[in-house]
């Protein structure tokens, strides 16, 4: 079955075509590769992105449809991995591109909030730290005993984020890419590279997070393309989840959508390993592992109308990669291995890398440097 958010009709975009070779080329059209597209070519440069599919029809078109701030790590646990001062920044950073989001994304986002519950006391304890160090450092969120809807009584605690959103990521991506062809990239669909390298470019972006594999083979141990699966049930009757709401460390996610139905993902834990692939089909394992799950959400049978997979990028650290690939000579660059919480960090860092190869210094680019994995 199809992603339910790719049925969403495509909007109109701009025809751009070049001729010749492009100052850069990238594979991938997706969140990470439209956002570095529009901004290589309003700084003036030529851009042509291929992708084997169209515009989302990877990950950015088939995730749970949570725009959240912050890293793919806990805070708390993020001050003590990579510096306070570092994690801190990256933070903000996320939280400034969440704003950038709102602003270009129009109704493809909704500034709703988020949740992040508890399924037992250990986690209690773990998030109730994550919400001690935000608050320190500054950060908006609140701490709930208990959560107000469909989720009332059935954890143990919850950090409540103001500040995230919940997205229709085809739709906002599909956007990006007409943003990036009316600043004149072209976007060629339905075009796989098969090698890097034959690109007629000077310079080449990966952003293709889990997929693509092996295309850059030094980056092949780096980024673990990772399954993950959803389902979208038919509109139910009443409102019981006003927010995207996540526990169990992420592997549940759900939310309700503004015509009832709710879309939910996760319990890759049930198969841990099996899920360490790049083959996009579901399995029977964890449709019904979901699909139990979803009449507990719903508190009522209710049918389920789309079941699909994807596939992203996991890394060793939780943070991405972003910058030059060491060894390539300033050829090839890449951004990917959001570890799942690609939708606002596959918007920033395209942004991120894009802005490295117009030679502009950022921040984050330290923290993110793909060198960090190469002796
Ligand atoms: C089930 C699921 C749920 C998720 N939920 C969330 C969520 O709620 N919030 C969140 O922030 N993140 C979530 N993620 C992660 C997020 O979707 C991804 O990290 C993000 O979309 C990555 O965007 P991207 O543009 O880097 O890559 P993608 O959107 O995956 O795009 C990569 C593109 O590269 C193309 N490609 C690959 N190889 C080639 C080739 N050789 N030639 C041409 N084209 C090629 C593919 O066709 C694809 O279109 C989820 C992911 C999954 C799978």
């Amino acid at each position: 079955m199809n992603p339910y958010w790719l049925e969403d009709e495509k909007p109109p975009r701009p025809d751009a075509k070049l001729d010749g070779r492009v100052d850069v080329a990238i594979v991938g059209a997706g969140v990470t590769g439209c956002s570095a597209a529009l901004r290589l070519a309003k700084g003036g440069l030529r851009v042509r992105v291929h992708d084997a599919r169209a515009v989302a029809e990877g990950a950015s078109g088939r995730n749970g449809g949570f725009a959240l701030g912050g890293g793919a790590a806990r805070y708390d646990v993020a001050r003590e991995t990579y510096g306070a001062d570092k994690a801190a920044s990256y933070w903000a950073w996320t939280r400034q591109e969440q704003d950038r989001m709102v602003e270009l994304g129009g109704d493809a986002l909704r500034r709703t909030g988020s949740y992040r519950l508890a399924g037992d006391a250990e986690e209690r304890e773990g998030i109730r730290l994550e919400y001690e160090a935000l608050r320190e450092d500054g950060f908006e969120a609140e701490w709930l005993e208990d959560v107000p809807g469909g989720a009332a009584g059935r954890f143990h605690g919850a950090i409540s984020h103001p500040h995230d959103c919940a997205i229709q990521p085809a739709r906002f991506v599909r956007r990006l890419a007409g943003l990036a062809t009316a600043a004149g990239a072209e976007i060629r669909e339905h075009d796989t590279v098969a090698d890097l390298e034959a690109l007629d470019a000077e310079r080449l972006l990966v952003a293709t997070d889990g997929y693509g594999h092996g295309l850059v083979p030094e980056l092949s141990d780096l980024i673990w393309p990772t399954r993950g699966q959803m389902l979208a049930s038919e509109p139910l009757g009443r409102m019981l989840y006003d927010r995207p709401h996540y526990a169990r460390q992420g592997f549940d996610y759900w939310q309700q959508l503004p015509d009832g139905r709710i879309l939910l993902g996760g319990f890759r834990d049930v198969s841990i390993l099996d899920e360490l692939t790049d083959v996009e089909e579901t399995t029977p394992a964890i449709q019904s592992s979901l699909e139990s799950f979803l009449q507990e959400l719903a508190g009522e049978e209710v049918r389920v109308t789309h079941r699909w997979a994807g596939i992203f990028g996991l890394t060793q650290d939780m943070l991405p990669l972003v910058g030059a690939v060491p060894g390539r000579g300033g050829r090839v660059w890449v951004a990917g291995g959001y570890s799942g919480h690609g939708n606002v960090l596959g918007f920033a860092c395209g942004a991120l890398v894009a802005d490295a190869i117009l030679g502009r210094d950022a921040p984050q680019l330290e923290l993110l440097d793909p060198a960090r994995f190469f002796g």
